[in-house]
């Protein structure tokens, strides 16, 4: 048999993975890559950490160069070539690099050309202090103006991953930095009160933050914002999402799913069946709601590149669909997610429940200790957990990936509550955030200590006969901050006072993070009142979620 020719295109996460593993499948393989830009393989994700000087070598980004890919893999790497036309009948691709034009044939091909940044036609857009940030060029771009120019001011429009990556990149470069973001909160995946604790972080400092507001227009010194705002602006960046580089497979007529991402099969082969595809192109399995959705992140990039290469070699690998773990820096704090949403979650029709708790990410006696906010979102059908978010100066990456791992092995709620997590004071407390919240939740579903969600109770606090809230806090804590009309019983004084609790009203148990506030239900649910409901994750959560508040 004829050694197969395999042709890629696209050079970065799926493309270099692909043609790496393809070559430790096949040592016959006549393999060539081709690559539009000028780098092989190269770390897009830590190009922010260059502009934030985190790294200062640029060639520390550079993993590997077409003579090292050759070297090691024997693998053809044309850079600077772009494939132009794929002609599935002929099984061959017409590309032009430095030697002019091409048509190179194939036995099986990959593509894996990722994505392009979305840059909307706005005035403005197209000048010389305006930037995306995608590849090496466009950081040294960058990173050349900032050098050159000495910029004072920035604005970042999107306040998704890659923006406040930089925000907080221009930032740490003496830039006074805001960002814009048409939704109400940073980090639009995560949900309100997780998106508010990374905006109090960006604006604890420095970063100035306009949500639930656009961009109009871009002028050589500002940016005019939709309601009218000017920004002064001598460095843009915008960072507003990614669409799939979809040209060349649309034009040979692959078929596209409904989310706007190539269509792929669990093989992730395309619809022809002699071509597989990668990466930020193509569209995946959400792995807990089973939608077809678009995952543009780097660790479904290289373990699809690993797959297609399997398969396109005679293998039969299944991609078992993405979760959409992902984890932000924000200054001195990280911001993690996995699996859904609550809002998501509602918007796919579960029957969602929350637990969030708010806990000190070792033992509280240790010094160091630091609040980790954590919520779980899960069904109240079958107490499947469905989705995760975290929030701290430490500890986050750890909850998020043990909660990916939960959400990989479909795991409930009485699963994470008796899971088994290492534990000694500089590293956790005896019970795991993990096992807090699962405890809430469990709490939760079985009626022992029912729980409202801050979202909820903040939409019913607006209705014409809202809750009476009891505040369980001390005194100290409600002078800092209370809700109107609340009732002050602190947790110690509930048991003597319970004649001052209404029988006739639906009632909400506040406390600081939800703590104390399961001891009070419990408390009043044990005298006969029935109809209180605690607070997942107290007036911290109240609070993130943004509600007014009185003071004294
Ligand atoms: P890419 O890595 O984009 O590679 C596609 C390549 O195909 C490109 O180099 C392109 O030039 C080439 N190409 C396209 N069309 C053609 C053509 N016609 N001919 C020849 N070549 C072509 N993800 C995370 O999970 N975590 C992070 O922290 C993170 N940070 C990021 C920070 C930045 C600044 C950026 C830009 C991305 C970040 N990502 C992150 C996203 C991650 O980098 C992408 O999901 C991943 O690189 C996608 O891999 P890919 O192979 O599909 O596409």
């Amino acid at each position: 048999m004829n050694a197969p020719r395999l042709l890629i295109i696209g050079g970065v996460a799926g493309g270099a993975t692909a043609a790496a593993r393809a070559r430790r499948l096949d040592e016959r393989a006549d393999i060539t890559l081709l690559e539009r830009g000028p780098f092989v393989s190269y770390a897009n994700c830590g190009l922010p950490y260059f502009i934030s000087q985190d790294i200062t070598k640029r060639s520390k980004l550079l993993l590997q160069t077409a003579e090292g890919f050759d070297a090691r893999y024997r693998v053809k790497v044309q850079l600077e070539t772009e494939a132009l036309e794929l002609d599935r009948a002929g099984r061959r691709v017409r590309a032009r690099g430095p030697e002019g034009e091409t048509w190179l044939p194939y036995d099986v091909l990959i593509l894996a050309q990722g994505g392009q940044p979305v840059m909307p036609p706005l005035p403005g857009i197209d000048a010389p202090h305006v930037f995306k940030l995608w590849t090496v060029p466009d950081m040294d771009r960058m990173h050349t103006f900032i050098t050159e120019h000495a910029p004072k001011t920035a604005v970042v429009v999107g306040g998704g991953f890659i923006g406040l990556e930089m925000a907080e990149a221009l930032a740490r470069r003496g830039l006074s930095t805001s960002v814009v973001e048409l939704a109400p909160s940073p980090m639009v995946n995560m949900d309100l009160e997780f998106g508010n604790l990374v905006a109090r972080e960006l604006r604890a400092n420095g970063v100035q933050l306009f949500t639930g507001v656009g961009v109009k227009a871009v002028t050589k010194e500002s940016v005019e914002l939709s309601d009218g705002r000017t920004l002064p602006a001598d460095l843009v960046l915008f960072s507003v999402g990614v669409r799939p580089e979809l040209t060349l497979a649309k034009a040979a007529g692959l078929e596209v799913g409904a989310s706007g991402g190539l269509l792929v099969d669990e093989t992730l082969r395309t619809s022809d069946p002699h071509i597989f595809a990668a990466g930020d192109m193509v569209e995946v399995t959400q792995r807990v709601s089973g939608r077809k959705v678009r995952v543009p992140l780097a660790g479904p990039a290289n373990r699809q590149g690993r797959i297609a290469a399997t398969n396109a070699l005679g293998g039969s690998m299944k991609y078992r669909g993405a979760l959409g773990s992902s984890i932000v820096k924000v200054f001195h704090a990280a911001a993690g997610m996995t699996g859904l949403s609550e809002r998501a979650a509602r918007e796919l029709g579960f029957d969602v429940g929350v637990a969030t708790v708010h806990k000190e990410h070792h033992a509280s006696y240790f010094p160091g200790g630091e609040q980790l906010s954590l919520k779980l979102v899960y069904d109240r059908k079958t107490t499947r957990l469905l989705g995760a978010q975290a929030f701290g100066k430490q500890g986050v990456d750890k909850r998020i990936d043990v909660l990916a791992m939960a959400l990989h092995a479909r795991a409930t709620l009485e699963d994470l509550s008796e899971l088994d997590l290492a534990y000694a004071p500089p590293f956790n407390t005896a019970n795991d955030p993990i096992n807090m919240a699962a405890f809430v939740g469990s709490n939760d579903v079985s009626g022992f200590s029912p729980t409202i969600t801050a979202g909820a109770l903040k939409a019913k606090l607006t209705q014409p006969s809202p809750p009476l809230v009891l505040d369980v806090r001390g005194r100290g804590e409600w002078a800092k901050g209370h809700l109107a009309n609340a009732l002050l019983l602190p947790v110690d004084e509930l048991r003597d006072r319970l004649d001052e609790v209404p029988r006739d009203r639906e009632l909400v148990v506040l406390d600081s993070n939800g703590f104390r506030g399961h001891l009070a239900l419990r408390v009043l649910r044990e005298n006969g009142v029935k109809s209180a409901l605690n607070l997942t994750g107290g007036w911290l959560s109240l609070t993130a979620e943004g509600v007014d508040v009185e003071v004294g």
